[in-house]
């Protein structure tokens, strides 16, 4: 990821407003909840040809997470235009970027605005990886199918910029031989990749998680679903236990930088690798404009 474009909001008023600023200026003071707490909330949009994809579901997704960490509401007017405006000035970049939405709760210790930043970067090419597919290893993610219900504070579901965790389990995923991870409940549901949604084809139907299961609604996933029925191919939102993925003929790791990343193993054992249904995947993803 390579800093571009950074735009600064001043959230000090109902309406906001934003300034271009230089992406290595000093901007954020170190008493910031966001610094010191993990405490605020993110989105990452794919942009291509200067276009942010899937604004409208980040928006939404932004919005879920804000409610969910009790923050105040995003202006969402003020985000889409910010967003709109920093993946804009990064038309002619040529290559996949992307913009980086950011919210913090603000300055510890004072009732202060929360802080804001839209960030545009370049993202890292996922040709190889949608080609030559991934290794992922299964972790255990601690909790049960249901801690979104149970254990609402725990702000599982929650985009937070608490992602320590997510990170730590790809250094796990290292020392076992992998570079990516599925995560599991304790009670042996599939559930989602750290920074991706997982698709499985399971008995000729394309199916992932619900969100209801702590798991974040995905942009991305929502997108190939609607590309997947368009094209009469069968689509189901539906729990997946963990002997199901065995019966799984193809399995996708999805996210908005890197589309629909194919998994050719599971803990060491080969996943069958559908290339025709990867780059019809991608290609519909890539064909996005908005
Ligand atoms: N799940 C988690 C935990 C994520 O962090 C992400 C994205 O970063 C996703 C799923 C995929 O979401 P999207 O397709 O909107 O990028």
């Amino acid at each position: 990821m390579k800093p571009l474009i950074l735009n600064f909001l001043d959230l000090s008023t109902p309406e906001g407003s934003f300034a271009r600023r230089e992406p290595d200026e000093a901007l954020i003071r170190v008493d910031n909840l966001g610094i010191t707490r993990g405490d605020g909330i993110f989105e990452t949009a794919g942009v291509i040809e200067g276009v942010p994809l899937a604004l409208e579901a980040h928006l939404a997704r932004f919005a879920r997470s804000a409610s969910m960490l009790d923050l105040p509401e995003p202006n969402l007017d003020l985000w889409r235009r910010v967003v709109v405006d920093t993946a804009h000035q990064m038309a002619d970049a040529g290559v996949l970027t992307g913009v980086k939405f950011c919210m913090t709760r603000g300055i510890e210790g004072e009732v202060s605005a929360p802080t804001g930043w839209a960030l545009g970067f370049i993202a890292d090419d996922p040709t190889a990886v949608r080609r030559d597919g991934i290794d992922v290893v299964k972790l255990d993610r601690g909790f049960r199918h249901d801690v979104a219900e149970t254990s609402p504070w725990l702000l599982q579901g929650a985009k937070t910029l608490s992602y320590a965790v997510n990170k730590s389990v790809l250094r796990e995923a290292e020392r076992r031989g992998a570079t990516d991870v599925i995560f599991t409940s304790t009670d042996g549901y599939i559930l989602e990749g750290p920074s991706s949604s997982l698709v499985a084809r399971i008995d000729g139907v394309y199916v992932t998680p619900p969100p209801s299961m702590g798991i974040l609604p995905g942009t991305t996933q929502g997108d190939i679903f609607t590309c997947l029925e368009r094209r009469g191919l069968a689509t189901r939102v539906d729990a997946v236990k963990v002997a199901d993925l065995d019966r799984a003929d193809g399995v996708w790791l999805c996210s908005s930088t890197r589309g629909a990343a194919p998994v050719r193993t599971i803990d060491g054992n080969a996943v069958p690798l559908d290339h025709a249904a990867t780059e019809l995947i991608n290609g519909d993803l890539d064909a996005r404009r908005s």
